[in-house]
């Protein structure tokens, strides 16, 4: 079935042309939709009545309903747990910052990646967002908390690098002028390191900002916590993140989380030096959010501090992830877990 989020405004128009409705409703329909935030034919006054009712059977208007919030101490960030039509979940947050909202979207309902630190991995893959699910996450925070988007973030839950080509038709849908028309450059897609999709989207042609999750300084820390580590090797992930550098002009993060006594220790701290001192990628360490179940726990204050200078000292630009919504279980899969058991 043809969903109204998951199509470019050329496409509407194919659909309404063979429907017998004219052309030109493409342009007062996404206006509707992408400008007005109305998401209901009825309230769509400008189209001829008939052809209201044409649209309501051919093209349902599906806002995911919230099925549990919550919003972090400092009000800063808000993560609303949304059910999908055909009953699952998916979690999106906010995150409000100086810069303007930025929201973290999930690609997948489950994922099939397994890292140990994670919740969303839990109970399993369950599937693939469509192009639509993920607009519509982007719809429901503007329904329910705010219209005003300043930046996104496929960092929620699922790996969207192997849900590849919605995810790549959902962002190229979102630049678009008639649409949300964020820039390349306000997109940001997260990857545990699937090496070849990361070649594949190095020749895409888009700016988009990539993160990778390295979590390790060596193939034998991260096999320990990512088990996709034994399919693609440490060095051909780094290999693959700076060829995406030389290919786009995009900076590349390496998204690095502190977890106590696994890849803190100063040998690790020295390794990474030794990869990334003065080179043109971002290291962002991130304090883990306690994972009790599999015993993965976050350093102190002060060991996170000691490891983020002697980085800095070695030349390595690197930066200490401000915490956000870590009281309101926004990790990546947490909200979810909790509801399901
Ligand atoms: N699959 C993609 C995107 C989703 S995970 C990826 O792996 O990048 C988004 C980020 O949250 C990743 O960097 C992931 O490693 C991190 N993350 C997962 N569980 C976490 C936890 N318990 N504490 C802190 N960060 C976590």
């Amino acid at each position: 079935m043809n969903d109204i989020f998951s199509i470019t405004k050329g496409q509407l128009q194919d659909i309404l042309v063979e429907a017998g409705i004219k052309k030109f409703r493409a342009d007062q329909i996404f206006h509707y939709i992408y400008k007005e935030n109305i998401w209901s034919w009825n309230e769509m006054v400008l189209l001829p009545k008939k052809d209201r009712e044409i649209l309501k059977g051919l093209l349902p208007i599906y806002i995911p309903e919230v099925a549990d919030r919550q919003v972090s101490e400092d009000k800063e960030t808000v993560k609303l747990l949304l059910r999908l039509q055909d009953g699952q979940t998916v979690e999106t947050v906010l995150m409000k910052h100086d810069y303007g909202n930025s929201v973290c979207l999930s690609s997948q309902v489950g994922c099939a990646v397994n890292c140990a630190f994670c919740a969303s991995a839990k109970n399993g893959f369950v599937r693939n967002l469509t192009i639509g699910e993920m607009t519509a996450q982007l719809m429901a925070f503007r329904k329910y908390v705010t219209s005003e988007l300043h930046s996104v973030v496929l960092m929620g839950t699922g790996e969207p690098l192997l849900n590849y080509d919605n995810v790549l038709a959902f962002i190229r849908l979102i630049h678009e002028k008639d649409t949300l028309y964020l820039g390349y450059r306000n997109i940001t897609l997260s990857t545990s390191g699937i090496v070849p999709a990361v070649y594949r989207l190095a020749e895409e042609g888009i700016p988009l900002n990539l993160a990778v999750s390295l979590h390790a300084p060596n193939d034998r820390i991260r096999k320990k916590i990512m088990p996709i580590a034994e399919r693609f090797d440490f060095d051909s992930v780094v290999q693959a993140a700076q060829t995406y550098f030389e290919k786009t002009g995009r900076k590349v993060t390496f998204e690095y989380i502190l977890i106590k006594d696994v890849n803190i220790s100063d040998a690790c701290a020295s390794q990474l030096a030794q990869l990334f001192s003065h080179k043109n990628v971002l290291l962002n360490l991130i304090p883990i959010n306690d994972n009790y179940d599999v015993g993965l726990y976050r350093p102190s204050a002060t060991e996170s501090e000691r490891f983020l200078t002697y980085l800095k000292r070695k030349g390595v630009n690197a930066t200490l992830r401000r915490e956000m919504g870590s009281n309101i279980q926004a990790a990546c899969g947490q909200l979810r877990i909790k509801r399901n058991s």
